[in-house]
């Protein structure tokens, strides 16, 4: 260790207390699954963690029944506000176990310590406050008055922020009155089941939210489940088009929130500190597994050797490692298939003529990882600058003008996000403008907030998620309001119109 070196700084995890093994949580208890369980391990050392039930398509049936069940008994009974009230204690039992959370979601997950205890857990509680706040002005989302609930959610979520997505899910679904069956990815299944203890603990009527854990095949069984009105998917796009396919014709709602390959866009009248920071941040932050992540960096050209040459100096002071210590920056890659994946197509980068640099890491010697790395001069043609590597890995292009940055970044079949850099406001807004993008950050990278709406474009998917606008993927929107103002005497025309018209406006391009 050399004078400037760390030392080490891990968390304690002696405030978790995990059983052996996890069953499903069906109708407010846990009971065995009927597949072949499975372990989930620690992806930074490859120990045994828990095993971990697994949902048959019987178990599905079950579930889907409790949630049905509940959703017809107690939960559509409420009032938003005793709704509300419910979601509120979640938050707060979020917060007070926080700490528990966010260690057991770097042991699961990999990702380091300091992102699940100032990002992914806050964030999770910041959801359920967010939509609690909802559960009573359901009137005013701008639906028109009186939606209601589609009844039974079947939610599918995966494994690069398993508490996040389990929350951006379950909170706005309860919040308009759902009940929801949920499956969380097969390598990351545990905080999803302390949050079943997390519902017990909120005496939340039994069966309003279930969680079945399995692989794919338990996925496939909750989507083409007959009573299921409503699917929410966040994955792959390979597995969103089969649930496209799979609920088509069948009268069932559904999200689906895809990948990317966001272009981050630095013009040369970029503050370019920030902008070095908002890079790494927007393509190394959860080691690059993030669908919204900025991993094609659009650089103006007479800037672009000081900006790789800085990013190298920057990525070089990374800190790769034991997930569980504070003072780690790039966490593990989270299973051996998702490494495989990676290297895959960075040798195929590398074959396709770009030029490779990677991060001067000691890798350790059990678990699964890989280096921050930059390929450069990479072709727009290039597979690594088309697909999703889902990884910590940055391709590099340049352009000359404006019009060639958003013609570049709009090169793409996704259409998730984008980064701007640029230190004038009126440039900012008119490349946004041009952008098919659902989200744009300009000057800053990877922010998230309840408040705001996001998804996609083309092969990103389609529906939104957070802000009011999520709301309404949970509720019947203009048909509730068609037959509710046919019921409600003195309902205005006018009033009637403005609605239709917000509506209009709130479902435009990109669904
Ligand atoms: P995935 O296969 O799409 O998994 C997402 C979720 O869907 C998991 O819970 C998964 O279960 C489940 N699932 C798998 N097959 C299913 C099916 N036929 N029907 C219903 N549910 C099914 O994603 P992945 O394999 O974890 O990752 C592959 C690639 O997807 C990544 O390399 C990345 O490019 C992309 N990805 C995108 C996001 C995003 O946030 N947009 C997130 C993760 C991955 P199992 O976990 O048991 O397979
Ligand atoms: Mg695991």
């Amino acid at each position: 260790m050399s004078f400037l070196d760390y030392a080490p700084a891990p968390e304690s995890t002696s405030i978790l207390h995990l059983k052996d093994s996890y069953g499903l949580f069906i109708d407010g208890t846990f009971v065995a699954g009927h597949g072949t369980p499975f372990a989930s391990i620690s992806p930074a050392t490859e120990q045994h963690i828990a095993e971990i039930a697994s949902a048959s398509a019987a178990d599905v049936d079950t579930a889907v029944a409790a949630a049905r069940k509940a959703y017809e008994k107690t939960w559509s009974k409420l009032s938003g506000s005793d709704r509300g009230k419910y979601l509120f204690r979640i938050a707060r039992l979020i917060q007070e176990r926080a700490r528990e959370l966010a260690v057991a979601e770097t042991l699961d997950n990999g990702k380091p310590i300091k992102e699940s205890r100032d990002v992914d857990v806050p964030l999770v509680a910041a959801w359920f406050f967010y939509y609690a706040g909802w559960a009573d002005k359901l009137d005013h989302a701008g639906l028109g008055a009186n939606p209601r609930a589609l009844g039974v959610a079947a939610q599918i979520i995966p494994w690069n922020f398993p508490l996040l997505m389990l929350a951006w899910k379950i909170a706005p679904a309860l919040a308009a009155g759902n009940t929801v069956v949920l499956k969380p990815a097969e390598t990351t299944s545990l905080t999803a089941l302390l949050f079943a203890e997390i519902v017990q603990q909120a005496e939340l009527p039994d069966g309003v939210v279930n969680i079945v854990t399995g692989a794919g095949e338990t996925g496939a069984a909750l989507v083409r489940h007959p009573d299921v009105n409503k699917v929410a998917f966040t994955g792959s796009t390979a597995v969103g088009r089969e649930i496209a396919k799979a609920v088509a014709g069948t009268g069932k709602k559904v999200t689906l929130e895809l990948g990317g390959k966001a272009a981050n866009i630095v013009f040369d009248d970029a503050p370019i500190d920030q902008a070095i920071e908002g890079i790494v941040n927007g393509i190394f932050f959860n080691q690059g597994h993030v669908c919204c992540a900025g991993s094609r960096l659009l650089v103006q050209e007479n800037i672009h050797e000081e900006v790789v040459d800085r990013l190298k100096t920057r990525l070089a002071t990374l800190r790769l490692g034991d997930p569980l210590d504070k003072n780690t920056d790039i966490g593990a890659i989270n299973s051996r298939e998702q490494l495989d994946r990676i290297r895959e197509l960075s040798d195929i980068g590398e074959a396709e003529g770009a030029e490779r640099w990677t991060a001067p890491c000691v890798i350790p010697e059990n678990g699964f990882w890989f280096a921050p790395t930059i390929f450069d001069n990479v072709s727009t043609s290039s597979r690594i600058a088309r697909e999703e590597i889902f990884g910590p890995v940055l391709s590099v292009l340049t352009f000359r003008t404006p019009a060639e940055a958003i013609a570049k970044a709009n090169n793409t079949p996704y259409g998730l996000s984008a980064g701007i850099w640029s230190d004038k406001g009126s440039k900012i807004l008119a490349v946004a403008d041009k952008l098919r993008a659902g989200v744009i950050w300009a000057n800053t990278f990877n922010r998230f907030d309840p408040a705001s709406p996001f998804g996609g474009y083309k092969e990103s998917g389609y529906g939104r998620e957070g802000g009011r606008q999520g709301l309404a993927a949970y509720l019947t929107t203009a048909a509730a309001a068609e037959s509710a103002s046919v019921r409600t005497s003195g309902y205005s025309r006018a009033r009637k119109q403005a609605e239709t018209r917000t509506l209009a406006a709130g479902e435009g391009e990109g669904k």
